[in-house]
């Protein structure tokens, strides 16, 4: 690649966001990428540490919440498959209330990007506030 590129504005907010929450697994590299040329869009690629790649993508029309949920649910299958690489259970981020049955699942709440048990459909906590282990995580 001769030309650098730059991870688009939003994407990068709201993969931030995701990212945060993302604690049972590290962190993918992300790679600036123009694959998805829709007219608005934003894309990227999430490199994982095996050198498997995933294109994500988000549509900067759509509200701010709701780019988080679609980018969300993206980076969601891409950690499912990466946690059932490394045989760990694949259900991220897990529901407290079911925590052996299910992921938590992106819904916009009250105009906000929550996880959300699809069971009861409570909304358990927004989107980049998951309460993680801070000092477990590398400070890079
Ligand atoms: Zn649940």
């Amino acid at each position: 690649m001769s030309d650098e590129r730059r991870l688009g504005e939003h994407l990068g907010r709201a993969l931030d966001r995701i990212l945060h929450d993302l604690t049972d697994i590290p962190a993918p590299r992300v790679e600036p990428s123009d694959w998805q040329d829709w007219p608005g869009a934003e894309s990227a690629c999430l490199w994982a540490p095996d050198g498997s790649g995933t294109g994500v993508w988000l549509d900067t029309a759509l509200p701010p919440a709701e780019q988080v949920v679609h980018l969300a649910d993206q980076v969601q299958e891409w950690a499912v498959e990466e946690l059932c690489a490394a045989r760990r259970p694949t259900n991220w981020p897990r529901c407290p209330e079911h925590p052996d049955n299910h992921p938590m699942t992106p819904v916009v709440v009250d105009s906000r990007a929550t996880w959300c048990c699809p069971r009861s459909g409570r909304a358990v906590v927004e989107i980049g506030r998951l309460p993680g282990d801070d000092a477990a995580r590398e400070s890079s």
